[in-house]
């Protein structure tokens, strides 16, 4: 789907575009926008926007704060709310770039970009990747802000025909396809106010692209609905936590590059090298899949999130899972990320550990078709199963020791990752809850 500087100047003119929302992410994953009105349009085209990037979470870097906008014509999308006036909003991602012209290295998408060149050199022509984003719908309290009141109490694909999550999810939905998304699934999840949509799979930068709009379509829609929308991992105590399971394949050709016939799985050697790199970096992927100090309370037993690294055919315990699938869509499905995730950053990370491991020939561990939750420690130290990081910090102790991961990232990313989050572990290290307050003031 090439776009050209033409069909953006028309596309403006025909919608009545009235201001140009340029996005792009920063280290958190946060996406970030610099707004210009529609006076500007040339300038955006030519790349001539600039803005200064040292007030953006993992871009500081004084001596050169300067930094221009190189927006990507193939994301532009009319957003389907106005402004005050009735006017339009068009939307493009945008690549950072230094002053000098040079792709500013500490932002995300760049990153990404350089680690799909890598593969390119090896051969294939794309890493292409599914998310399955989980959220929660909560209530809103009479000034507005969320609270942890959920706005139904169904489950698992139920039908909730009248209440206000199952309207809202429509809603999503309707505005992500006339955006240009394809949304194959949309179903309420295990949780009480939990939801999933899920969108067609994609290249991995076109992905990650959706995925940020997504996230700002469901919270959006869902404040139009008198309701707040998080991707927080473990919203609610006791209940599901919100994961984001990433489907990966590598094409080459456009053939599926995972797939063989001949072997059980469906899987070609290509995939199980690829799943071999996943599962030998795995706790250092964790710190880029899993990082805040709230998903580690996701990565528990009985919630459907998995907690140890192995693979697995079909039961959903273990780390990876195979699902069934025709050949274009074999699939690996690591199950630990959580949308928390800086997508740019996690692509990024599976991509080298699988590509690392596609060099090395190396075959993975046996799948264990059980849930491993049920097996004794004993049973799990002789099937060589370790556990994913307990915490926050013991995935940054991960990620500190896995050079591999760190090279994925890159050196400007990887400083500002450890730095963001160590801040973050030692916030939390210094807080007193209530927790704490109830258990030990009688003491
Ligand atoms: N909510 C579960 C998680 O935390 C996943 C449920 C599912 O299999 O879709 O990963
Ligand atoms: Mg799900
Ligand atoms: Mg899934």
């Amino acid at each position: 789907n090439k776009i050209s500087e033409d069909d953006i100047r028309k596309s403006v003119a025909d919608n009545d575009v009235r201001f140009l929302r340029l996005m792009f992410t920063d280290i958190n994953g946060t996406l970030k926008a610099v707004e210009v009105p529609n006076s500007q349009l040339e300038k955006v085209l030519e790349n001539d926007i600039r803005f200064d990037g040292s007030s953006i979470d993992g871009f500081v870097r004084l001596e050169e704060s300067d930094m221009v906008l190189y927006p990507d014509f193939s994301t532009w999308s009319v957003l389907p709310w106005t402004d005050s006036r009735g006017g339009k909003i068009g939307s493009l991602i945008c690549s950072v770039h230094t002053t000098d012209g040079q792709p500013f290295t500490g932002d995300p998408r760049n990153n990404l970009k350089r680690i799909l060149n890598e593969m390119k050199e090896m051969g294939f022509s794309a890493f292409d990747i599914g998310f399955e984003a989980e959220f929660h719908l909560l209530k809103l309290d009479s000034n507005g802000n969320w609270t942890t009141e959920v706005p139904d109490h169904a489950s698992y694909f139920d039908l909730t025909s009248n209440d206000e999550s199952a309207s809202c999810r429509r809603d999503i939905v309707e505005t992500l396809e006339s955006i240009g998304f394809e949304v194959e699934a949309a179903h309420h999840e295990v949780g009480v106010g939990q939801q999933e949509i899920d969108f067609k799979f994609d290249d991995a930068l076109t992905t990650a692209d959706r995925v940020q709009m997504f996230k700002m379509i469901v919270r959006e829609i869902a404040k139009k609905h008198g309701l707040y929308a998080t991707f927080m991992a473990k919203p609610l105590q006791g209940e599901a936590g919100n994961g984001m399971h990433t489907n990966m394949s590598l094409f080459r050709d456009n053939k599926n590059a995972f797939y063989d016939n001949n072997n059980k799985f469906h899987l070609s050697n290509t995939a199980l090298y690829f799943l071999n790199g996943i599962l030998e970096h795995a706790r250092a992927i964790t710190a880029v899949g899993n990082p805040t100090v709230n998903s580690y309370k996701r990565l528990i037993p009985g919630y459907e999130a998995p907690v140890y690294i192995s693979w697995a055919s079909k039961n959903r315990s273990p780390m990876v899972r195979v699902p069934s699938a025709e050949e274009i869509n074999t699939r690996l499905e690591m199950r630990s990320a959580d949308p928390t995730a800086n997508p740019y950053l996690l692509l990024a990370a599976c991509l080298s550990a699988g590509l690392s491991g596609i060099k090395a020939e190396k075959m993975p561990m046996d799948p264990v078709d059980c849930n491993l939750f049920e097996l004794s420690q004993q049973q799990r130290d002789e099937l060589g199963i370790k556990p994913l990081p307990s915490t926050l910090h013991n995935a940054l102790k991960a990620f500190k020791d896995d050079q591999l991961i760190q090279a994925a990232l890159g050196e400007h990313l990887t400083q500002s990752f450890i730095s963001s989050k160590e801040l973050e572990w030692s916030q939390y290290t210094q807080t007193v809850s209530d927790w704490e307050r109830n258990r030990y003031m009688g003491y």
